[in-house]
């Protein structure tokens, strides 16, 4: 039994004063690459995290709800019969969000019995690794299984997405339940997001002896929403001047035209969303044909495209894809929404520790607040844990 197995059960001890009926798990993601496609119709191309979310689970004899985490000093409970949207916030939205959702999505919630349900973590929160994912998909499996849906992942994905647009009310995409869900050890999962087809691609970084390192630069990207709102409408126009139901349907072969029809912004916004589904492809194509080790040009170009074209990059992030790339990662990018949040840098194993001491010197050199930089390996999607 790992020691978060065996340290999940005794926090629900130590809560509920019994032991749990069971253990699940789900972890956060990283992006390596595709970034702000999701809503454009387009590809991304995430990964599940060596970082996840626990869920101790204990049965009632009641309808009864009760969560509490290892988060929070607030242990919250809400009656099955009473549980709408506007029932619940702060964090328990999130999990108690997962049961409207479910019920939502067609599970008959009418018989079946309350739980108890204890939550630990150690995914980052706010760092752009989506703990928010990781508490959903481990909550909407950990039911799913508990009271025998009978739900595939896919659709427990729509479940977490369901209850973060509706519960939480955070507009997100279906990209970091999928890939807490799907994920497989050292592998990505290709995501399409009109037709929600996902393929699991092995990435081969272990083999090769690469890490993925993440530079958190600690900018909240909170203020961000109206630059987020703003792009996305800047999206929308680009598709509908071009005639196009979304951007996805435009190709790289097209921008020329689309230079010659859209104002300068909107033309750079267009091509940011458009090049960057071509390096998507780029990418899955780049590590089935030549290994892991070619992907960094493709990183790279991710990020310049972010920073010149889309214009949601800040100093820091740029500060440490610059100085990444300079100490020999072999491709860096930020990673996320944008506005502040991480990057990512794909390291030699050996030279982890010189990037990552470089890093944290370049932001001290320019007044920055310290980084967080660690590495996270793909890992295995949620499960049962216990
Ligand atoms: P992230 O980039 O980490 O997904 P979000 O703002 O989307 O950031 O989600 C973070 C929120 O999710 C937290 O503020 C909290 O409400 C909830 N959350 C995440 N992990 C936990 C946890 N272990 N226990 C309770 N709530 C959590
Ligand atoms: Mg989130």
């Amino acid at each position: 039994m790992t020691d978060a197995v065996a340290s999940a059960q005794h926090l629900f001890a130590e809560q509920y004063g019994r032991r749990p009926a069971g253990v699940w798990s789900a972890p956060g993601r990283a992006n390596l690459i595709g970034e702000h496609t999701d809503y454009n119709d387009g590809f991304v191309f995430p990964f599940a995290i060596d970082r996840r979310t626990t869920v101790a689970l204990g049965d009632r004899d009641d309808r009864v709800v009760r969560v509490s985490s290892t988060f929070s000093p607030d242990t919250i409970e809400v009656h099955l019969d009473e549980l709408t949207p506007d029932a619940v916030s702060g964090w328990a939205a999130y999990p108690l969000g997962v049961v409207w959702a479910l019920g939502e999505s067609g599970a008959d919630l009418a018989h079946v019995r309350g739980v108890d349900l204890h939550i630990d973590s150690d995914v980052p929160v706010g760092a752009g690794l989506s703990s928010s994912a990781a508490i959903e998909c481990a909550v909407a499996l950990a039911l799913d299984e508990h009271w025998g849906l009978g739900f595939d992942r896919p659709t427990l994905a729509k479940v977490g997405r369901l209850a973060e647009n509706r519960v939480v009310g955070a507009p997100t995409g279906i990209m970091d339940q999928s890939a807490s869900l799907l994920g497989e050890a050292d592998s990505g999962v290709f995501l399409d997001c009109r037709s929600l087809d996902a393929d699991v691609i092995p990435l081969g970084f272990a083999e090769a002896g690469l890490s993925l390192l993440v530079i958190d630069t600690r900018v909240s990207h909170a203020h961000a929403t109206g630059g987020y709102a703003a792009r996305r409408a800047s999206c929308e126009a680009g598709a509908a001047a071009l005639g196009a139901a979304s951007l996805r349907e435009v190709a790289v072969d097209d921008l020329d035209r689309a230079q010659d029809l859209l104002d300068d912004e909107t033309f750079r916004r267009v091509r940011h969303v458009v090049t960057e589904n071509q390096r998507v492809l780029d990418t899955v194509r780049t590590l089935r044909e030549l290994g892991p080790g070619a992907i960094g040009p493709l990183l790279d170009a991710s990020h310049v495209s972010m920073r010149d074209d889309f214009e949601i990059s800040v100093p820091e992030l740029d500060l440490a894809v610059e100085t990444a790339q300079a100490n020999g990662a072999i491709g860096a990018r930020m990673t996320g929404g944008g506005f502040g949040g991480a990057a990512i840098a794909l390291v030699i194993d050996d030279l982890v520790p010189v990037v990552a001491r470089k890093v944290v010197e370049a932001f001290a050199e320019h007044g920055f607040r310290e980084p967080g930089v660690f590495t996270v390996h793909a890992a295995q999607g949620a499960r049962r844990d216990a």
